[in-house]
């Protein structure tokens, strides 16, 4: 019988809220499966640590796929931040309205595609300390918080995703900010700003219609601010704003149902059966429009 190492029953770690838990959790994600069973059969040597490693891998891949939906619904649940009735009544008004569509060139190479968020998803741009954070300042003297596990996130996240930025802010700032996290440019595979985002009224856009060399089931975006996305809700999952606190692990979340919905081909039809955010923000527009 294979010994199970010194692993400790990661199915039975369903509240990930205990910091023991998290970094446990944190470590058997960041175990991709570059390694694969091919290699391991190659070498002949070690043949503990192969074995080891394969049940390393179904762990991960277990614990991903248990876990996955009901951390994704959490998530989902964060969106009630409450949309505003004028918010919801502006999504009728930009499906009608006829976006522009300026072509944005994506290279991928089959990977499914996240687009993700900066501000308030990755960081916090606040005048006022906050305390065991990391930080940055930028040239122009804005101090700039880190949200926990967000370098960690992108690298366990770009082995099965093409990450683009795609944030509404400026291209100066966002870009100071985006250097911190991959100067080399070698884990975020694109970066769209502002001058991206298409107009609707008091509306700006992340339209993911742009995206012509990208299927649409392909797509997932990660925003805290899912009105960005009111043309394409079947793609978007929502996050809870960060507003620096230094025990926010909701991207330790975001990675685990990210990883678990990338096994299907077809993300867009599983994201909006898991989510329903679409149904849920329809719904209550039809209450408020009845009314
Ligand atoms: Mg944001």
């Amino acid at each position: 019988m294979k010994e199970k190492l010194l692993l400790p029953n990661f199915n039975s770690i369903n509240c990930i809220e205990d910091k023991q838990n998290l970094e446990l959790i944190v470590q058997l994600l960041s175990k991709t499966k570059v390694e694969t069973k091919k290699s391991f059969q190659s070498d002949t040597h070690n043949l503990s640590y192969r074995e080891g490693k394969l049940i390393e891998e179904e762990e991960r891949n277990q614990y991903i796929r248990e876990h996955g939906q009901n951390f994704g619904r959490e998530l989902a649940q964060n969106y009630e931040r409450k949309l505003k009735e004028k918010d919801l009544m502006e999504r009728s008004k930009i499906l009608k309205s006829n976006l522009s569509k300026f072509p944005i060139l994506i290279k991928n190479n089959g990977k499914k595609v996240l687009v993700l968020d900066l501000d308030q998803t990755l960081v916090y741009a606040c005048d006022s300390p906050k305390d065991n954070l990391e930080s940055i300042t930028t040239k122009e003297g804005i101090k700039v918080y880190i949200r926990p596990y967000s370098k960690w996130f992108l690298e366990v996240i770009s082995h099965s995703f093409d990450i683009i930025i795609f944030t509404s802010a400026e291209q100066k700032y966002s870009d100071e900010v985006l250097d911190f996290f991959d100067k080399t440019r070698l884990l975020i595979s694109k970066r769209l700003y502002r001058q991206h985002c298409v107009k609707s009224g008091n509306f700006l856009i992340k339209n993911l219609d742009c995206f012509f060399s990208i299927p649409k089931s392909k797509i997932l975006a990660l925003d805290d601010n899912i009105c960005y996305y009111f043309n394409n809700l079947d793609n978007v999952i929502p996050i809870g704003a960060f507003e620096g606190n230094a025990d926010d692990f909701q991207l330790v979340k975001a990675a685990i149902y990210l990883l678990m919905i990338n096994e299907f081909d077809d993300v867009i039809t599983e994201n909006s059966k898991i989510l329903r955010i679409k149904e849920k923000i329809d719904n209550n527009i039809k209450l408020l429009t009845t009314f």
